[in-house]
């Protein structure tokens, strides 16, 4: 999936990463908030999936026995911990291991801010 963290997710949304700065700068310039957050608050994307609808919480593996696993947690200590990155542990042929996602919680999976069913919530991070 194309998150927004990368040029095509921003893509996707129609933004660039300069559209982004350029917005930042003219609202810092007009001394109104121009944190990332607010760009996504001011395009009416929810901050917390940054208009994803939905949340990487963990990863899907394989196990030795070949069998498909899921589990929570931050997915690069979850890499480590399963070797992911030896082949006899992929996923498939060709992938290693996947991101495991969940609807978000604090948009309700429509991605849209504020949303009146799921009025979002002030970011924790
Ligand atoms: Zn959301």
């Amino acid at each position: 999936m194309k998150r927004l963290s990368t040029p095509e997710g921003l893509a996707r949304h129609g933004f660039t990463l300069q559209g982004i700065k350029e917005w930042r700068k003219k609202e810092y310039d007009a001394g109104r908030p121009s944190g990332i957050d607010d760009f996504f608050r001011a395009h009416g994307l929810c901050v917390k999936c940054r208009g994803e609808r939905t949340l990487v919480v963990g990863i899907r593996r394989r196990d030795a026995d070949g069998v498909e696993r899921a589990e929570k947690g931050p997915s690069m200590g979850l890499v480590e911990k399963y070797s992911l990155e030896n082949p006899t542990n992929w996923l498939n042929e060709t992938r290693k291991w996947d991101y495991l996602y969940e609807t978000c919680h604090v948009c309700g999976g429509n991605g849209k801010y504020p949303s009146p069913e799921h009025p979002n919530l002030p970011s924790a991070d």
